[in-house]
């Protein structure tokens, strides 16, 4: 079995066949840097980086493209409400984005294009659709004709009929000709301030969905693989940028389109607004760990809606700390002998990892397999049949799959801030059993634990971790 997902576009899970043999190009729609992003945006993120992380894992030579919405209500709002430039404002939330993607191991893309960078871009697509009169100009604005685009609705299932044809409705937006059209190109208003563009559209700025469209093109070209965001960029982002951008290339944009299911908090979806949000920085003031939060974020199948719970941490860490003790374990271990019996469970749980993947990214099933591999390499240990060559395939093994999983990696790139000090009471406490000062060992021990550290002590050698 090869590849295949579900494509939105067909509704249907389709096998995956590149546009350009062992290549593949890829388009996420990235955070709109107003502000610092939530862990739900980062669900989301995650989704596109474990399909980055398994598509390299195949062998696929893959360019990743996630843009940075940089220009928008919301932007141009905030920076003039501190009174800075548009450029300082979001320079700011995009350094704290890329913080926070790389504490939980979020791969680099290929690039990050910033919409306000591409304004040319932007205009000539304005003027091409124009031209082909899918779009027309009214008071500084320009604006998508979606009656001139027969399969518009077709991504979302919309039943065009149903909207509301012709109708004129008292808004903002009363210059357009038909109330379903949007905005392509916004004359500059009042509440933009210092924030505009002289083009030759006029003195203003683009539609948020122009920005994917302009950039996704420039990037990828035309006809590329995967697109993926969100389950609520389904309408109207993402219908918009496929009108936009067929309306100028007469080719699809992408030909697979995969959306992630939302991450609830009591059942609502984690949002802004709702202001029911955490950062990955409230996550690690909390107490987790960042592959704590890796690993919660991506638990359940990414078509499917995954609750928050703060309460989850601790079957979390339960289930991490296998992972952890087979390390160790298998550092330790100093048997022999189980070399074709350690290959015959490579070659299955590999099998059964990759199927699951396989299967519209079954994650859960993957990660099944994974945990299976765990349990048995651990049994070898205790039979003692792991020497040095079974150890260099058990842990090439793991890295294999952790190229994928992304979290029994993470937490050696952020050290433990307090490593040093907890190493260092170790020490203490370890020195003083030597000597046989009970006391000063203890309290060593006690403080320890005060911190919230676990020791466990393996042929010789003190390993801790934290609760
Ligand atoms: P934004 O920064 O608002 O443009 O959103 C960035 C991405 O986060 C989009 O793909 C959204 O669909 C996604 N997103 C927003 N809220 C959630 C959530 N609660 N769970 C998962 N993804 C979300
Ligand atoms: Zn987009």
């Amino acid at each position: 079995m090869s590849l295949r997902f579900f494509n939105t576009l067909s509704r249907k899970v389709e096998p995956f066949v590149p546009r350009d043999t062992g290549k593949v190009a890829m388009y996420t729609c990235g955070p709109t840097v107003y502000a610092r992003a939530h862990i739900g945006n980062f669900r989301t993120f995650l989704v596109s980086d474990l399909l980055h992380r398994y598509l390299k894992y195949l062998g696929y030579d893959v360019t990743w493209v996630m843009n940075l919405t940089d220009i928008d209500d919301k932007t141009i709002k905030g920076a003039n409400a501190e009174g800075i430039s548009l450029r300082d404002y979001t320079d700011k939330y995009i350094a704290l984005f890329h913080e926070d993607r790389k504490i939980i191991g979020i791969t680099d893309a290929t690039m990050y294009p910033r919409a306000t960078e591409h304004i040319p871009e932007m205009v000539k697509m304005v003027e091409d659709l124009v031209s082909a009169k899918h779009a027309y100009l009214v008071d500084g604005s320009a604006y998508f004709k979606i009656d001139s685009f027969p399969s518009y609705g077709q991504l979302a299932r919309l039943n065009m009929e149903e909207m509301r044809v012709g109708e004129r409705v008292a808004s903002d937006e009363y210059e357009k000709e038909d109330v379903r059209d949007f905005a392509l190109w916004k004359n500059w208003e009042e509440v933009d301030g210092p924030v505009a563009w002289d083009t030759s559209l006029g003195k203003g700025r683009p539609g948020w969905h122009l920005e994917c469209s302009a950039m996704s093109l420039k990037y990828l070209g035309k006809g590329f693989d995967i697109h993926l965001g969100g389950v609520d960029l389904i309408f109207p982002h993402h219908q918009n940028e496929i009108a936009q951008t067929e309306g100028v290339t007469h080719e699809p944009l992408a030909r697979y389109w995969v959306h992630s299911e939302h991450l609830l908090v009591d059942g609502q979806k984690m949002s802004k607004s709702l202001g029911n949000f955490f950062t990955v920085t409230d996550m690690l003031e909390k107490g987790w760990r960042p592959r704590e939060i890796r690993y919660g974020l991506l638990s359940g199948h990414y078509r499917q809606r995954t609750n928050f719970q703060a309460s989850g941490l601790d079957s979390i860490k339960q289930a991490l700390a296998r992972f952890e003790a087979c390390a160790v374990n298998l550092e330790h271990a100093d048997g022999k002998g189980g070399l074709p019996e350690l290959r015959d469970i490579v070659a299955r749980r590999e099998q059964e990892f990759r199927d699951a993947m396989d299967d519209d990214l079954n994650y859960p099933e993957a990660l099944a397999a994974v945990f299976n591999f765990v349990r048995e390499a651990n049994t070898l240990c205790q039979e003692h049949k792991i020497g040095s060559e079974e150890r260099a395939l058990a842990v090439a093994t793991m890295k294999r799959f952790d190229s994928v999983l992304g979290f029994l990696s993470l937490d050696e790139a952020v050290a433990d801030p307090e490593a040093a000090e907890i190493e260092a009471l170790i020490e203490v406490r370890n020195e003083a059993r030597k000597s046989k000062n009970w006391a000063e060992a203890d309290r060593a021990r006690d403080e320890l634990t005060a911190r919230g550290i676990i020791l466990e002590d393996r042929a010789g050698k003190t390993i801790w971790r934290r609760k």
